[in-house]
């Protein structure tokens, strides 16, 4: 046996352990950051090591500081697994080592972009002739989409964006909900576009569409499939009705929300989305894909390409074939394409709907435990996502360093109303009953014996 053949077979051997010990690890992990810091550090390595020494010496100086995030009972922020055949094709991925430029450098990496990408049109429910784009998350995808909304609005104002830059531009103006995520104001941020403009929310967090006032300003607004929080959804259809002929572009944040539309139950969340001019979401999150996978969709197409096309002497451009820099911010990539693909293939439509539908059966299951135990639900629990709090805040945050502390399942707090509250976001493809039963036990534990703080 060659000596790669070995160090791939020790590292699948190290990759199954910690995927089977998921079941009895602690959620969240017990080495101190000292202790970190003493595993992972040390001079800088002046000579070579044998790779297999690398590995397993990595392993182990990891394993103490490594969170359950692929296992059930991890319900922290809205964070996804790793479906199997998502998990062995991002294997190949890094194997292949393809550079997902460019069609001439991998035409598997472009033709499974286009297939994949046709693919999610169609589970999403958008318009098949948009434009798609791989990136690396929500948070690059709104870059994306704001940029071709940048360069669509100004274009339409008689500014040549690409020429004369920013400078001396006409004002665009960017309204979104006061519940917006912070990575749209990242992403305006990094546009030079400003703060958005805030239209008040409602308690779940969906923007008062009644408070949404257009004029002929070249104008973005930026509307919510899936609050953090709460997973309420923007009234997207209403929001659609009034920048319909105002010449505003619509803009979606659907990162985890948008995969609503894929269940015929849940679809009504999402009403209205398909008219949209762009849209935002994670593969990494509710497709339960390894990081890093997010995608932009676009409506129109030319002012995606105006504002990503890349352009130079060197590169090998094929007009009939997809060159995956002109949709995207990266230059050089990973083929990120052959991970969604396996996802979709290995799920299909239905699987997905179902693993959708499922994380939403838990959510609603958590809700009605947790009420048992006394806590006040505070969302509607439309999606994946449960907002609780107890008595008063001391007793929330007891509750929940409790839960934390029992290793037994791991979620994070949040701030509602200017209250302490606890939100758990069900994502993972693997949690089953048998896991929400082991969190409600915590919960239970913790709420009888609640650790304080301090
Ligand atoms: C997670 C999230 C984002 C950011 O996504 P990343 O993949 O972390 O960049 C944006 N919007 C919403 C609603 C989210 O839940």
């Amino acid at each position: 046996m060659s000596e790669l053949r070995q160090l791939l077979g020790m590292t699948s051997g190290i990759a199954a352990d910690f995927l089977e010990s998921l079941g009895e690890r602690p959620v969240w992990p017990p080495a101190t950051v000292d202790e970190l810091r003493a595993a992972f550090g040390g001079p800088l390595p002046q000579g070579p090591m044998e790779a297999r020494e690398v590995v397993a010496g990595l392993a182990e100086a990891a394993s103490g500081g490594l969170v359950a995030e692929p296992g059930g009972r991890y319900f922290g922020f809205v964070i996804g697994g790793s479906v199997p055949a998502a998990l062995a094709a991002d294997w190949l991925t890094s194997t292949w080592d393809q550079n997902a430029g460019l069609y001439v450098c991998s035409p598997a990496g472009s033709v499974v972009e286009e297939v994949a990408g046709a693919w999610l049109l169609e589970l999403l429910g958008l318009p098949a002739t948009a434009s798609v784009g791989f990136v690396t998350g929500c948070q690059m995808a709104h870059v994306t989409a704001l940029a071709a909304a940048r360069s669509h609005l100004l274009h339409g104002a008689g500014w040549d964006l690409a020429h004369d830059g920013l400078y001396g531009a006409p004002r665009i103006r960017v309204v979104a909900g006061a519940k917006r995520h912070g990575t749209l104001d990242r992403a305006l941020r990094l546009l030079g576009m400003g703060e958005p403009e805030l239209v008040p929310a409602d308690d779940q967090g969906r923007l008062l569409v009644d408070a949404l006032e257009l004029d002929d300003r070249p104008t973005v607004v930026c509307a919510q499939v899936g609050e953090v929080n709460t997973g309420a959804c923007d009234d997207v259809a209403a929001v659609a009705d009034r920048t319909q002929g105002s010449g505003a572009w619509l803009h979606v944040d659907g990162a985890f929300g948008l995969w609503a539309a894929v269940s015929p139950s849940l679809r009504h969340l999402t009403r209205g989305v398909e008219r949209a001019d762009s849209w935002a979401t994670d593969a990494h999150k509710w497709l339960n894909v390894p990081y890093d996978s997010g995608l932009v969709f676009c409506a129109r197409p030319e002012a995606h390409r105006a504002a990503m096309g890349s352009r130079a002497e060197y590169l090998i451009f094929d007009e009939d074939k997809r060159d995956q820099l002109n949709w995207n911010p990266e230059h050089s990539r990973r083929a990120r394409g052959f991970p969604i693909y396996a996802a979709i293939r290995s799920l299909g439509q239905q699987g997905i709907a179902e693993m959708v539908e499922r994380a939403c059966a838990h959510a609603r299951r958590f809700a009605s435990e947790l009420s048992g135990l006394g806590a006040e639900i505070v969302n509607d629990v439309v999606l994946n996502q449960v907002l609780f709090r107890f008595e008063t805040d001391q007793q929330t945050a007891a509750v929940l360093a409790g839960v934390q502390a029992s290793g037994e399942a791991w979620m994070s707090g949040t701030t509602w109303d200017g209250r302490a509250a606890i939100r758990l976001s069900v994502s993972n493809w693997q949690t089953t009953n048998a896991d929400i039963d082991r969190t409600v036990a915590a919960f239970r534990a913790a709420v009888a014996e609640p650790v304080r703080a301090g």
